[in-house]
């Protein structure tokens, strides 16, 4: 079988992206990193009254320059009363502008203030306007607050909390079966054999699907044989909304993870073009969606993040943006040109420039976590020092907010 590019794996993956899971009610405190499910409106303008956006004194441009009597203090959170003509209001940020004000002049142009006799004297002119902000100027009463489809970051539950929006309509998290596989595999904790390893792709494949919203249930190991993968394979299906799992997925006598995909169901797509992580499978298993992901370590951290990331986003319904390509100069060499789409892991320096983050090995986690960026060396393309090339930032490739 041919390697497939990634872009027609992505292809043909979205294309068979059921539709999204059915919306609940949650608290907006409860939202973070939840997918909208009906759009939210704004009722109210925000802000919702004029408002001073300084320390100062509120008044009518047109008095100044001049001394003026202080007629009313405002602080945050009180009502005004009008304002007397040919006076200023001591004003605080968040208070209300007074009617009859149109100005803000803030504290420290203040020329001259008379305590005694409650006086102020302003020796320039101000700009009609300056230093109110406006009702309804950040969002108007009635306009879209979010879309459905936006996953929902901090800042994005603040702006909900400023519109009053108690709660919000999000799709309910989707579940995935995270299954490791190998019988050279212990849990931390436990007391490997002289020959065995620590299992470092569950957690690492459970927190990388609670990170885009989802709920990953970690499976137990089962044996390197086809009954146990097979048993395996059907508790998961039975639980789960897609299964991800790793290792026994190439072509070597030990890997039984793909023929039992097979034998429960099917498989679409087997084997990209990209490195690390060229083993890769797509396919179902009793009617369940299912990632079969290498089991080198990052191996199946880079190919959860291109593969399965943009899949489970758009299967929770949420509608990002691709994965941002930012040009850096590269500051090292790839002078043979690979038949696989190369991934390598890069530190980036302030000056645009990306150089290896250290050893290239598909087993190699020290160097993930020295990367920056992931630099994408195209098919049959050297690379020089100096050369530009497109990166995609780890942090991006590991946030909900873009995918692919
Ligand atoms: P496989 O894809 O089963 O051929 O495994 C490829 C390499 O990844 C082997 O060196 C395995 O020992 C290692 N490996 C497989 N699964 C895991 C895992 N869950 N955690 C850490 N290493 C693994
Ligand atoms: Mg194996």
């Amino acid at each position: 079988m041919a390697l497939l590019p990634l872009q027609q794996a992505l292809d043909h993956i979205l294309s068979v992206v059921p539709a999204p899971p059915t919306t609940e009610s949650l608290p907006i405190v409860d939202c973070l990193g939840r997918v909208v499910g009906k759009p939210v409106t704004n009722q109210r303008d925000v802000p919702p009254f004029d408002n001073s956006a300084m320390d100062g004194y509120a008044l009518r441009a047109a008095d100044l320059p001049g001394t003026l009597r202080v007629s009313q203090r405002i602080p945050a959170g009180a009502p005004a009363m009008e304002l007397e003509p040919g006076t200023a209001a001591r004003i605080f940020t968040g208070a209300l502008i007074p009617p009859g004000a149109d100005t803000v002049v803030i504290q420290e142009d203040v020329a001259e203030a008379d305590l005694a006799t409650d006086r102020v004297t302003f020796m320039q002119p101000a700009t009609q306007g300056q230093h109110i902000r406006l009702r309804g100027s950040d969002v108007p009463a009635g306009a879209s607050v979010f879309d459905a489809g936006r996953v929902l970051q901090p800042q994005d539950l603040a702006l909900a909390a400023s519109t009053g929006t108690p709660v919000i309509d999000v799709y309910q998290r989707l579940k995935v079966a995270i299954l490791s596989t190998g019988d050279e595999l212990v849990a931390p904790g436990e007391t490997p054999a002289d020959w065995q390893i620590y299992n470092s792709n569950s957690v690492q494949l459970a927190s990388q699907v609670q990170a885009l919203g989802c709920e990953p249930v970690v499976l137990d190991t089962p044996g390197d044989n086809p009954e146990e993968i097979r048993n395996a394979l059907q508790q998961a299906a039975a639980i789960a909304d897609c299964i991800v799992t790793s290792g026994g997925v190439s072509v070597g006598e030990e890997d039984h993870v793909r023929g039992q995909i097979e034998a429960l169901g099917s498989i679409d797509i087997w084997k990209l073009a990209i490195k690390p992580g060229k083993p890769v499978a797509f396919g179902r298993v009793l009617d369940c969606p299912i990632f079969g992901l290498p089991g080198n370590p990052v191996s199946s951290w880079v190919t959860f993040g291109l593969v399965v990331k943009p899949w489970l986003l758009a299967a929770q319904g949420a509608l990002v943006p691709r994965h941002r390509r930012i040009r850096y100069r590269a500051a090292f060499n790839r002078p043979k040109p690979g038949a696989r789409e190369e991934y390598l892991r890069v530190s980036l320096t302030e000056d645009m420039g990306a150089g290896l983050a250290g050893d290239q090995g598909s087993g190699v986690l020290s160097s993930v976590g020295r990367a920056d960026g992931l630099a994408i060396i195209p098919v049959g393309e050297v690379v020089k020092a100096g050369d530009e090339v497109d990166v995609i930032l780890i942090s991006e490739f590991l946030s909900p907010s873009a995918a692919g």
